[in-house]
């Protein structure tokens, strides 16, 4: 009964996202295949629908870092299955974004659909849902979008939500899971898979794209430099800087540290740059007219999607702001 209405309610919010703010061509229109790529240990990354997404692959259970759209699940769980039949026991989401947790619905019932078994009886027990599949999140994933509803009892029915940082036992392998607040969100998860050496990062790192800091949504440039950081605190680098640990970014090609220390960089020069002329008194258009982020367009001024230059710098400007104000 409240699962129901909470489906619903779910769905009926994330179709109206989509429409007001647009998806405007998916992947596989653009005629994009799925593919599973093994990143490293039990850690695998499906590539080819709207965001990538992080799965990892044991004989105990599959665990996902953000879902795809409910089109390209069956495909997906027939890649999986190549590799392994255990059941799925967890669907993390990075933040609160509809190309990242598009399939959670559909997640959750894989475990109705036989793909469940031996987890089901324990997540019963455990996380008070009926499926087997537990939908993890921070809770204010859950605040921004429900909150206004006032239809929280409801959802701890379903899912799970954590407050500060959660970790997981699986397939052998240590899952933590910390929030960075105020970064693209506030409530913003990167997945740490320990034995295998992975960190899935969601939009914390997007290749090719200007960062996507949703200041309405509790997102700042400084605590955006602050996940980062910390990410830079997890990640050991392999000899001549190159692999060690890789980063899964939101979208784009796999990382090491080198690509989390470029966007670091790039994101810090920016800030600065912002914070000194908005300490010189320019306002926000001379800041505007005056390309603070010129040298960076070419690589991630929004050709490849993401946020423009200006929508960008207008996030950075805002966001400083209200630290001032
Ligand atoms: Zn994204």
């Amino acid at each position: 009964m409240y699962k129901h209405n909470f489906l619903n309610l779910y769905f009926t919010k994330l179709v109206l996202f989509c429409f007001l703010f647009g998806t405007s061509v998916n992947a596989a229109e653009m005629g994009l295949e799925l593919s599973l790529f093994h990143v490293k240990g039990q850690v695998y990354v499906l590539t080819g629908a709207d965001a990538n997404v992080t799965v990892q692959i044991g004989d105990e259970a599959i665990v996902f870092v953000d879902t795809p759209a409910p089109e390209y699940v069956e495909e997906m769980m027939s890649l999986i299955r190549e590799i392994s039949n255990a059941p799925v026991r967890y669907a993390i989401t990075t933040a609160l974004d509809p190309l990242h947790l598009a399939g959670n619905e559909t997640i959750e019932n894989l475990g109705f659909r036989g793909f469940g078994g031996r987890g089901v009886g324990v997540d019963v027990a455990i996380g008070g849902n009926t499926t087997g599949v537990t939908l993890l999140a921070h809770e204010n994933v859950l605040n921004r979008f429900y909150l206004a509803e006032n239809d929280v009892e409801s959802l701890t029915l379903t899912t799970t939500y954590f407050t500060t940082d959660f970790d997981i036992y699986l397939n052998d392998e240590g899952i933590a899971i910390y929030h960075m607040p105020n970064a693209h969100t506030d409530g913003d998860s990167i997945v740490f898979f320990r034995s295998s050496d992975v960190i899935s990062l969601g939009d914390l790192l997007v290749q090719g794209q200007f960062p996507d800091i949703d200041v309405e949504a509790g997102g700042s440039v400084n605590g955006f430099i602050d996940a980062l950081n910390y990410t830079l605190e997890l990640v050991i680098p392999g000899p001549n800087a190159e692999g060690g640990t890789y980063v899964v970014p939101g979208h784009g090609r796999i990382g090491d540290e080198i690509d989390v220390v470029e966007y670091r960089n790039m994101l810090v020069i920016i800030r600065d740059r912002i914070q000194y002329q908005i300490e010189q008194g320019m306002s926000f258009d001379q800041i505007i007219a005056s390309e603070p982020a010129l040298d960076y367009d070419t690589e991630y001024g929004g050709a490849r999607g993401g946020p423009s230059t200006t929508e960008f710098i207008t996030s950075v400007f805002q966001s400083l702001q209200e630290e001032v104000e």
